[in-house]
């Protein structure tokens, strides 16, 4: 059955530039997935705190939530079969170095930047895009 996931292109991923982004959507268009809806925003550090709740008080949380409002990001609602498992193999392992060769946090890496550079996010769970998405447009 189809399901719907939240791909978040990072600011540090739309600062590369349109045809980073391009190739990054293409990314997920190839593996047969359909954008259904693309929203630029500025988020704010409330709204990061909440999206990344689970992971308040880790050593890394600050510089987290500032990597995810220092610019623009571009949300993107992904649909297709299995697409929160398809999306999280195409996005690669959290840290770019440790990613694979092929995918895009690891072609699209930052030699200078480690953990939250990680230029895209993707949802864990369907029911965890739900809950993305209603924070990111409230
Ligand atoms: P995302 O939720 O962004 O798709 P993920 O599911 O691969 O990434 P999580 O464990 O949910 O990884 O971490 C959320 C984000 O927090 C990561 O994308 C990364 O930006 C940052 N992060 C996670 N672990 C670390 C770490 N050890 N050091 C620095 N940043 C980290
Ligand atoms: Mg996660």
């Amino acid at each position: 059955m189809a399901e719907r996931t939240i791909v978040i292109i990072k600011p540090d991923g739309v600062k590369r530039g349109e045809s980073v982004v391009r190739q990054i959507k293409q990314r997920y268009l190839e593996a047969g997935m359909r954008i259904i809806q693309e929203i630029d925003l500025q988020l704010d550090r409330h709204q990061i705190r909440e999206f990344y709740k689970e992971h308040e008080g880790r050593s890394f949380f600050e510089d987290l939530v500032s990597a995810m409002t220092i610019g623009p990001c571009l949300v993107l609602v992904i649909e297709g079969e299995e697409a929160v498992e398809k999306v999280r193999a195409i996005n690669g392992a959290t840290d770019p170095a440790k990613a694979a060769p092929g995918t895009i946090r690891y072609d699209f890496r930052d030699a200078e930047s480690g953990g939250p550079r990680n230029i895209v996010h993707g949802s864990n769970s369907s029911i965890a895009a739900s809950r993305e998405f209603l924070i990111l447009v409230e």
